[in-house]
């Protein structure tokens, strides 16, 4: 695309809207009652004293949800008290594109993404006709802020024929430059379907070089990567994943294919959010190290009380900029809201479908 294209958030709701503090709410009786189911999942990682003051703006938020007709997805990288306070669905990237995927006109007229801003901008792509709320618009990402749409089109023209391949952590307008989208459940899948559609023995696949590397131990296609990367699983190295070894004798080890090569190598497990979620509750291991973002192990935890859980925390500091307060604000104001360019929207869209396409088509169809 020639055009130039571009993205937009509303003011922030820092700057827009008042946030309110946990002394806002008291802890009612009524409060108590209300919140009690999402106490029984909670409890355990969450203190009782800080329960006392996350308890009411839950229970806030679940009443302007109704009000406002709201729905709120969540990443599985998000606070146990937002994924099992107040979200309506918790899942990987692909898992929230394919539920705002199937939206229908009926359904919430809003939409509040607790998560970083690439993934509101892909529910706005899948669902233009929503307004599209994220709690912090400066909830980013080191791997989507690693490239432009600029960059897209100079790797096009250095490796003309060559069709591109963008991680979901990427930004709209790299979306809209792109032929097909993936993520990491699904990338070497998508790769094989982009080079045969193609007929190119070569694929550009951008922006993280670690999962390009991790992709291209699973096919012969040869991978053109980018030089981004997850500030969280970088920092991860296999001699910490051996010490862990040799402290906890018998522990699987689940990583994540953001992490380095040599970091996967040591693992028993690669996969996506979802796929490590699958490993934990199929494999039957009695201990378990999930080399990730630390939130999610406490979700996946909570969710398995018979698993015991060993975690070396790494937060993404993105993600951890949504909060319960922060998320009551953008529902009270309907702000920052995101928007996207039409043009975008509509090439996004695209490359977004076409990973969807290939997700969705049965095995045999897929080699
Ligand atoms: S964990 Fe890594 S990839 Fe995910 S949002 Fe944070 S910086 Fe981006």
């Amino acid at each position: 695309m020639s055009d130039a294209i571009t993205t937009r958030v509303t003011p922030g709701a820092r700057g827009a809207a008042p946030l309110l503090t946990y002394r806002d709410e008291q802890f009612t009786d009524a409060v108590a009652q209300a919140t009690q189911p999402m106490w029984e999942q909670l409890h355990g990682l969450i203190s009782d004293v800080d329960w006392l003051l996350k308890a009411p703006l839950i229970h806030r938020i679940q009443r302007l949800k109704k009000e406002k007709r709201a729905l709120i997805l969540a990443h599985n990288y998000q606070l146990p008290e937002i994924a099992y306070g107040v979200a309506d669905r918790v899942g990987d990237s692909l898992q929230l594109a394919q539920y705002a995927a199937a939206l229908n006109k009926d359904d919430a007229p809003v939409v509040v993404m607790c998560g970083v801003h690439f993934m509101a901008e892909t529910v706005k792509v899948l669902a233009p006709e929503r307004t599209v709320l994220i709690p912090d618009a400066a909830a980013g990402c080191s791997l989507a802020e690693s490239i432009t749409g600029a960059d897209v089109r100079l790797l096009k023209q250095h490796y003309p024929g060559a069709p591109v391949v963008s991680y979901v952590n990427t930004s709209a307008e790299v979306k809209a430059e792109s032929d097909y989208c993936c993520t990491s459940s699904n990338a070497a899948r998508v790769v094989e379907a982009a080079a045969r559609e193609f007929g190119s023995p070569r694929v550009i696949f951008l922006p993280d070089r670690y999962l390009a590397a991790n992709v291209a131990r699973q096919t012969s296609v040869e991978i053109i990567a980018w030089h981004g990367a997850c500030m969280v699983h970088e920092r991860f190295t296999p001699e910490q994943i051996r010490a862990l070894r040799a402290q906890f004798p018998g522990v699987r080890v689940l990583a994540h294919p953001e992490c380095p090569p040599e970091v996967c190598a040591e693992a028993d497990f690669v996969g996506s959010t979802s796929g490590m979620i699958r490993d934990v509750q199929t494999s039957g291991a009695a201990k378990v190290v999930m080399v990730t973002e630390c939130a999610m192990a406490d979700n996946v935890a909570a969710e398995n009380p018979e698993v015991d859980f060993v975690r070396p925390c790494v937060l993404c500091p993105h993600m951890q900029r949504i909060t319960l307060a922060k998320i009551a604000a953008a529902l009270e104001t309907l702000s920052p809201q995101v928007e996207v360019d039409e043009k975008v929207v509509h090439a996004a869209r695209r490359a977004v479908e076409r990973m969807l396409a290939v997700s969705a088509a049965p095995a045999s169809a897929r080699s």
